[in-house]
This record gives structure tokens, sequence and C-alpha cells, in this order.
């Protein structure tokens, strides 16, 4: 499976993921333009994409839908979640629940079975979701702001982690934003801390060579070379090396 993640953070989250002749997306957060530009630098036809999955309604991950009915792309996302997802019509709509289900285009051999799982976000029905291929298992978890049991079993296994590693949180109390929005951002349905993801990942990885993606990284209260670190150091305690057990980006 080939992984693209077309773009990242608070200004927009788009990931594709590509098996064979086809792709999947997992949120559109982007301009539809900047979506179409970007997959063709990475050598995909918008007109390849099955379905588009959305974590939730927060406009950094739904802004590019129109995207969908530009190509007549379904879009799958929790079923509550539709009630604060409008720009997408009546007939390309689908909703996830707990069960996974395959996608299997016709006359193709690549198949995705996606199981949804339900993340801790101030969304009214967040998701993240585990995507089998043939050969692969990568599992994505965005915006949320805890792991619990659940979200481990789901993601675990895998061979890629897509998750956010979204903020320090010394520097969300130091930043100049509103108390309002600080307690936001480290509630438990707010984002992921550097230690959280770090910890999360400890529990996940298992140094068979897993490939590790840091997303969603916050513009003014991260940097990328302290999430990384935290997520490595973290990975170390456990007698983990980076490029000898597992392989570490950040985006
Ligand atoms: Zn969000
Ligand atoms: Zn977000």
């Amino acid at each position: 499976m080939k992984v693209d993640i077309l773009a990242s953070g608070s200004s927009g989250n788009c990931i594709a993921l590509t098996a064979g002749n086809s792709t999947i997306l997992v949120d559109a957060g982007i301009a539809k333009t900047k979506i179409e530009k970007r997959l063709m630098e990475n050598g995909i036809e918008p007109g390849n994409i099955l379905a588009i999955f959305v974590t939730h309604a927060h406009n950094d991950h739904v802004k590019g839908l129109p995207i969908a009915e530009k190509y007549h792309i379904p879009v799958y996302a929790g079923e509550e979640e539709w009630k604060s997802i409008k720009i997408v019509s009546e007939e390309l709509r689908h909703s996830v629940y707990e069960h996974g289900f395959l996608l299997d285009p016709e006359g193709r051999n690549d198949w995705f079975i996606v199981e949804p799982f339900k993340t801790h976000h101030d969304a009214y029905d967040p998701r993240g979701y585990a995507v089998h291929t043939e050969e692969h298992k990568v599992s994505i978890c965005l915006d949320t702001g805890r792991v619990d049991e659940d979200i481990l079993a789901a993601m675990s296994g895998s061979d890629i982690y897509i998750i956010e590693s979204n903020h320090d949180p010394v520097m969300v109390e130091h930043s100049d934003y509103p108390n309002s929005v600080k307690a936001r951002i480290v509630s438990q349905v707010g984002h992921l801390s550097n230690m959280q993801t770090a910890e999360a990942l400890v529990q996940l990885v298992q140094g068979r060579g897993e490939k590790i993606y840091l997303t969603h990284l916050s513009s003014n209260n991260n940097m990328p070379s302290l999430a990384l670190m935290t997520t490595v150091r973290q990975l170390m305690k456990k007698g983990f090396k980076q490029d000898t057990h597992y392989e570490i980006e950040v985006f």
C-alpha cells in the first residue's frame, strides 16, 4: 500500500491510501483544487478514488469535500457526524457503524476492508479508521483527546500507524490562546499531546519494521523535532531503535 500524506495540520488534513489502481482518501480538509493538484503530483488520478472516509466535520478535515461531487465519490462518516456536514449530496452520503466493510471495485483486484473506531473529540461522532488491504494494515487516528483500550485494540497489529502528535502541553500553557481554547486542546475531547501519542505507540509498536507517521502537529504549540524526539525516546525505553525496529516520519 502506498501512503501519501497530502496535507497535515490545523490548516488541513488529507491522506491518500493506494492499493494497485485504487485509492481511498481519509479526510479532505484542503481546497478541492489543492487535493486534485497533490493527487496528480503523487501519480493518482482523482477518478480512481473509490471513497472518502471522514474522521469528523471540522473544517480542516472536510473543506475539500466538493471533490466528491465533481468525481461522484461516495463519502463515509459516523452516522451522527452528518448533522454537521452539509456539503455532500444525499446520494453520496454513507454512514459507518462499528463493523468493518469491504470496498471491492468491480473488475479490479484492489480491495480494502475498512474498520471504523470511535475517537474522543468535540464532534458528534468522530472516527478513526483501520484499513486492510491484501498486504497491509494501516490505522489512522487523527483528532482525539485520548487513546483508550478500544482504540488500541482497533489499531493493533498495523504495519503503518498514522497518528496525530498535536502539541506540547507546556507550549500550549504559555501560548497567547484564550484560556477556553487552551482548555479545549488539552481536554479529553481535544488533541493528543506528544507524550500521549508516544505512550500509545509504545503499546502498539512491536519492533517489526512498522512505519509511523506523526501528523496534525500544531504550528504554534509544537515543533517537529520535539514530537519526533518524544516518541523516539519512549520507544527506546522499550528497546526499540529508530530505523532498526521501526521507521518514523513527521508531517
Ligand atoms: Zn477536530
Ligand atoms: Zn483537525
